[in-house]
């Protein structure tokens, strides 16, 4: 039966909810605040990691700053924050330690003081190249900005960088799009995650009209994606990610693995053995209340053994390697065909999954589908 074994290692998430402004696009639990909530903020945060309970004794093979945009903060929040959380839990002295960046809110004092603070990874979010594009997303930064941000990085001694980049764009051509990840590709950053646009519900996005790419172009763009990135050098591991060797994201794939984790912050989600539970997304609430934990977490009801099954499942085959057959028995004590058979044997005589050397993965055909063929693993 699976749940974690309090012996493994697990990871540990931090939300920072600030942005210098809202993108057009983006509904993500994050705005604009001034230098005072910014501290009371870190104060009640720093609180939430000294008081909660689990954890303990376990060692943390990742730590994932992200938001919003945790560059907005004076370098020193960022020190305080690591600083109690290495007193507070035992880091793995190997540990991918992550932190979101975006361009124009980091210059090189404070990204040569990340590296200080044992900060070994960088996201940069710089989603387009194209000035126009960047101006359509409602970006606050442009692409000279972002030049600058990376190569400080480099400068600084970042050698393991992620770029975000966004497709279908609103009047993004496929040509524009490829021109974008050759332009991203040619700077030799370690990480791509190449994401296509989603249109929230309540975004200013979700009120216009926008000129959006059409399903056929989407697919074309997609395809291009993985087969271009190849040519540089990177493989991709994920339905958005490709990295170069031996740098895929271990924070995310911990995720896909259901590696037990920690989220501290506002709305910050944490898996815990048998438990989901995620913070409260009501700043005030969660500011007040932040030294009691119990206070401020929102719990699912604890996951049954088909709930693990399913999430094992929908999160596994995530990854283009997809799932181990041994890693689903030893979990769970029985074959996968046992719980799942009629499912695989439908979804492989459909070509949309396939079956390798013990594992079962997505086939091409099946990630552009991926959404439906996950949904059916649910019990
Ligand atoms: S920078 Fe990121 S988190 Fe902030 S508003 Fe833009 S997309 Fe959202």
């Amino acid at each position: 039966m699976m749940s974690s074994p309090k012996s493994s290692p697990m990871e540990i998430y931090v939300h920072i909810p600030f942005c210098i402004k809202k993108c057009d696009y983006c509904d993500f639990l994050s705005g604009p605040s001034g230098p005072k909530e910014q501290e009371a903020y870190v104060k009640a945060l720093l609180g939430e990691i000294n008081a909660v309970t689990e954890g303990t004794g376990r060692s943390v093979s990742s730590i994932f700053i992200g938001g919003g945009t945790p560059s907005v903060l004076d370098e020193n929040f960022i020190g305080d924050i690591l600083k109690t959380i290495r007193t507070k839990f035992s880091i793995q002295a190997d540990a991918e330690i992550t932190i979101e960046v975006n361009p124009g809110t980091a210059d090189d004092r404070k990204l040569q003081a990340y590296r200080k603070y044992g900060i070994n990874r960088l996201s940069i979010g710089l989603q387009s190249p194209d000035d126009r594009e960047l101006k359509i997303l409602g970006r606050i930064h442009n692409y000279d900005q972002f030049l600058r941000t990376y190569h400080s990085a480099r400068k600084a001694g970042f050698d393991n960088i992620n770029i975000d980049l966004m497709s279908a764009i609103p009047d993004q051509t496929y040509e524009g799009w490829i021109r974008n990840l050759r332009t991203a590709a040619e700077l030799k950053p370690e990480h791509i995650s190449a994401y296509s646009l989603i249109i929230e519900e309540g975004t200013p996005f979700a009120m216009r009209y926008l000129n959006l790419p059409d399903e056929d172009t989407e697919y074309e763009m997609y395809e291009a994606t993985a087969r271009i990135l190849r040519e540089y050098g990177f493989e991709q591991y994920e339905i958005s990610n490709y990295a170069q060797k031996d740098r895929a994201c271990r924070h995310n794939i911990g995720y896909w693995t259901r590696q037990d984790y920690l989220g501290f912050g506002l709305g910050a989600a944490s898996l815990y053995g048998k438990e989901r539970f995620a913070n409260t997304a009501d700043r005030k609430k969660y500011q007040e209340n932040s030294t009691r934990p119990e206070l401020i977490r929102e719990k699912e009801p604890t996951l049954t053994t088909e709930d693990e099954m399913a999430e094992f499942m929908f999160l596994g085959l995530r990854m283009i390697r997809g799932i181990a057959k041994a890693d689903f028995s030893d979990a769970f004590g029985c074959p996968i065909e046992e719980i799942y058979g009629n499912v695989l044997e439908k979804y492989e005589a459909m070509g949309l999954l396939r079956e390798e050397n013990g594992r079962i993965f997505l086939s091409r055909e099946g990630i552009h589908v991926s959404n439906s063929v996950m949904s059916e693993f649910l019990l």
